[in-house]
């Protein structure tokens, strides 16, 4: 078992540090080209096209230097936006190896949605995949400032990602970056509260992240025989750090696949004998339940890691039966924090628990309401601080203040406790943030959009428990005149991608909780409907 000191100050600290080198991201993932760039770095599931490392560090050198032909300079915006394939990496690599960030887009997003971050990023370029293209055109009609968008794949009108892997007419200088200082990535989250905002990931934090991740009892790889399936949108910080760079920085390959259709993605898993998969809730479900699964050799799949959202003890157990796994892994943390902070060790671990902070990682439980910090067993709000917690939010200073302390603690707004052998666990979400399919939906963002409908007075969105979804928005409502909840619903549905819908449904009521000072307390309606709801 990794030693974990608890200090006298009741925080915990891993023992164990890792040293984390002074890279950028991109020399971070190919330190060990040498070793091991003979071997299948990616491949594309569904076309089966793959490249090895040593081809995917000359072609990221090549996009390097055309992103630079085109225009793109240090401290540039690129945006990615589509659905799995393996040209997410040398996105990734030429985008920052140029000292420019990388901002990622779920593919599910509107073309004004798309619009919204462009601008709050002012990207200069956007990547996308097929099915995204005419989202990203109409998006580009609204955001004048795009110089180009780049098709991964092939479609006309576009200018094709093949161009850029061609051999460059000019070779661009170095990018001088500071790993501390450069941000590599700029993902979008809400955090504990408000509208999504840009969270500024440096290269230090991506390579101090994909270092206590590789240390032997987390996640570290044989490149010799293990393979990862990126199944869940790479466009997500944990699909994206966990699902894609951490098995490449390590020399193991990485299979992808678009989206998740079941058949191919146990084809898939079978065909490739695949080792390792990061899978949230949802999938826990599938592989614990639905019938297709005993018709495929899942043998070789050892390490199921899940995370996003909280995993119960009882799917947990269902999918390692029915697997026949000695267990599933857990891993937690946020957008703002590379993204995990926690994980099960993988000497000795509890069903249902997230595990113990990384190695350079801290973390104690705080008193909500004091500040106290809080001892074994006792709920409270779970606080971070380590090398992977962000440089801040974008352009957003006030945020930045009310999320991080002035020492470095990272408040997560969720609540858990740990345990007498210092192993965590999340029961509860303090923040506003509504997980449905451990994607995010933010409550300020559906309350805006309902607010300019003419009938509504006042709005409330909260997220209510369903399954191994997690939580569906449901909206209470004060109308100021006559409208139904299929009407707002499909008011909202017109507007938003789709896992951001109100699932939940719409409910009328004549006023909505405030505090004194007019803050909405959506909190207290989530009380509400969970105490209503375990008396029925
Ligand atoms: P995101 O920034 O989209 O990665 O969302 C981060 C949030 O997802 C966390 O603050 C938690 O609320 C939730 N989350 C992530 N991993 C877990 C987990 N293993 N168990 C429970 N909740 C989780």
């Amino acid at each position: 078992r990794l030693p974990i000191c608890i200090c006298s100050r009741n925080y915990h600290k891993s023992e164990h540090t890792v040293p984390i080198p002074d890279y950028s991201l991109t020399d971070y993932l190919f330190r060990n080209i040498s070793k091991f760039g003979k071997g299948i770095a990616l491949v594309d599931y569904l076309t089966n096209r793959s490249i090895t490392f040593d081809q995917l560090y000359e072609e990221v050198d090549n996009v390097a230097n055309n992103l630079y032909a085109l225009g793109l300079r240090t401290d540039d915006c690129v945006c990615l936006y589509g659905t799995n394939v393996p040209e997410f990496a040398h996105v990734v690599c030429s985008v920052t190896s140029n000292g420019a960030s990388l901002t990622i887009a779920n593919s599910q997003l509107t073309a004004v949605e798309l619009a919204h971050q462009l601008k709050a990023t002012n990207s200069k370029f956007i990547f996308t995949t097929s099915e995204c293209t005419e989202r990203a055109r109409t998006a580009a009609q609204i955001y004048h400032k795009l110089q180009e968008i780049i098709v991964l794949g092939n479609q006309t009108g576009f200018r094709p990602f093949s161009n850029l892997t061609e051999r460059p007419r000019i070779r661009r200088q170095e990018s001088h970056i500071d790993p501390k200082k450069h941000t590599a990535l700029l993902p979008f989250s809400s955090g504990t509260t408000g509208l999504p905002k840009g969270v500024e990931l440096t290269h230090y934090n991506l390579v101090a992240e994909l270092s206590a991740l590789s240390h032997r009892l987390f996640l570290p790889f044989d490149p010799k025989s293990e393979k990862s399936l990126s199944v869940l949108p790479m466009v997500h910080i944990a699909g994206l750090v966990i699902g894609m760079l951490n098995p490449l920085s390590q020399g193991a390959s990485v299979v992808t696949l678009p989206r998740f259709d079941p058949q191919t993605f146990l084809e898939a898993m079978e065909k490739h004998r695949i080792t390792f998969c990061l899978i949230a809730p949802p999938l826990v479900s599938f592989l614990a339940k639905h019938p297709l699964v005993a018709k495929y050799d899942l043998s070789s799949f050892h390490t199921p890691y899940s995370g996003a959202a909280a995993l119960g003890k009882e799917l947990t157990m269902q999918m390692v039966e029915r697997l026949k796994l000695t267990g599933i892994r857990q891993g937690y943390g946020m957008t703002e924090s590379s993204p995990a902070t926690h994980t099960t060790p993988l000497n000795g671990y509890k069903y249902g628990s997230i595990g113990i902070p990384l190695p350079n990682t801290e973390s104690k439980i705080v008193h909500i309401e004091n500040g106290t910090t809080l001892g074994p067993n006792e709920p409270g709000e779970i606080w971070v601080r380590g090398p992977q917690v962000m440089k801040g939010y974008f352009d957003n200073a006030e945020a930045t203040r009310t999320t991080l302390t002035d020492d470095g603690w990272l408040k997560t707004g969720d609540i858990g406790y740990y345990d007498n052998d210092s192993d965590y666990y999340v029961v509860d979400r303090l923040k506003e943030i509504i997980k449905y399919k451990g994607y995010q939906v933010a409550p300020a963002y559906l309350e805006g959009i309902l607010l300019s409908h003419p009938s509504v007075g006042d709005v409330a969105v909260i997220g209510i428990p369903h399954g191994a979804a997690g939580d569906v928005p449901r909206a209470y409502v004060v109308r100021k005149s006559h409208v139904s909840g299929e009407e707002l619903s499909a008011y909202v549905e017109s507007q938003v991608a789709p896992y951001k819908r109100l699932r939940g449904g719409v409910v009328f009521v004549s006023e909505l909780p405030r505090s004194a000072s007019g803050k909405l307390l959506r909190n207290r309606l989530r009380e509400e409907f969970l105490d209503k709801d375990s008396r029925e």
